[in-house]
């Protein structure tokens, strides 16, 4: 029987999980819908489907893996599902916010393989971020580098949080919505409006710039808190990079002071779910 992890990369609307190797190769693949939305139960059962069906592949399990949203975005938190699933099996069970592991893979056998700290910043519904310094997650008392609930704006919009004007309320997918609108345009989702920009629709390359331009700011702060060697770019959002990249830039280069680091799009596939065979090292 071959030895492997599990790892769970959970968000509110997906489950997508794996079978991974002790190196970090991913032997089987799901994804299933997570049904955040109707609530802590619901989500708790459609974990434990998934979980039970890759039980079911001929593996000797050494451990599972959950990456889980923070509590900002998330109605179960870590804490309950880890209860729910020791309830039902006894492997070892560790767990991180998906930002933590995004990164862990990333500086590891990813971007940021070569450096000493790396930052990860996932952009998505809301924006995650993790920070890795010498291979290690960096993680406070437990909800360290919590940058998307950072806020940019006390006048700004109001947050799933609670807070004005947070980072992800200027550099996630509500921010891409408030844009389009702003340029008038029908298509509002991150797919819908990178098709738009790849045929040149100049409204859509506006969207983009002004993306760019908020998270420029908002990263100015990630480096003066961490002076990272890199920061590595992931989630859906990311593949827009060509399209505000430029502005992006334009907006760190304003604030001098500090070196700016190398930043890059992640590579990686289901980088959070690779991260599982590295937890117990
Ligand atoms: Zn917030």
């Amino acid at each position: 029987m071959r030895q492997a992890f599990i790892g769970f990369d959970v968000g509110g609307t997906n489950i997508a999980a794996g079978i991974v190797s002790p190196h970090g190769r991913i032997l089987k693949f799901i994804s299933h819908p997570a049904e955040a939305k109707k609530g802590k139960k619901q989500i708790a059962q459609n974990t434990l489907l998934v979980l039970d069906s890759l039980l079911k592949s001929n593996i000797s399990c050494l451990g599972l893996c959950l990456a889980w949203p923070s509590p900002a975005n998330m109605p179960l938190t870590l804490e309950e599902i880890k209860g729910i699933i020791n309830k039902k099996y006894r492997y070892p069970i560790y767990f991180e916010n998906d930002a933590n592991l995004f990164t862990l893979a990333e500086a590891l056998i990813g971007q940021g393989k070569k450096y000493k700290t790396v930052v990860g910043l996932t952009l998505g519904t809301g924006i995650g971020c993790g920070v890795v310094d010498n291979k290690k997650i960096f993680n406070g008392r437990g909800l360290a580098s919590e940058f998307g609930h950072v806020s940019l704006n006390f006048n700004g919009p109001v947050c799933v949080c609670g807070q004005r004007g947070c980072f992800e309320e200027y550099a996630g997918s509500r921010t891409l919505r408030r844009l389009a609108k702003k340029y008038k345009l029908s298509s509002q989702t991150g797919r819908e409006l990178y098709d738009l920009a790849k045929g040149g629709n100049k409204k859509a390359l506006k969207v983009w710039q002004d993306f760019g331009k908020n998270l420029g700011l908002g990263l100015n702060g990630v480096i003066k808190a961490y002076d990272p060697d890199i920061i590595v770019l992931g989630g859906q959002i990311s593949r827009a990079y060509q399209f505000f990249k430029g502005a992006m830039y334009q907006e760190l280069r304003y604030r001098p002071f500090f070196k700016l680091p190398i930043i890059k799009v992640s590579k990686l596939k289901n980088a959070a779910i690779v991260a599982a065979a590295f937890m117990d090292k």
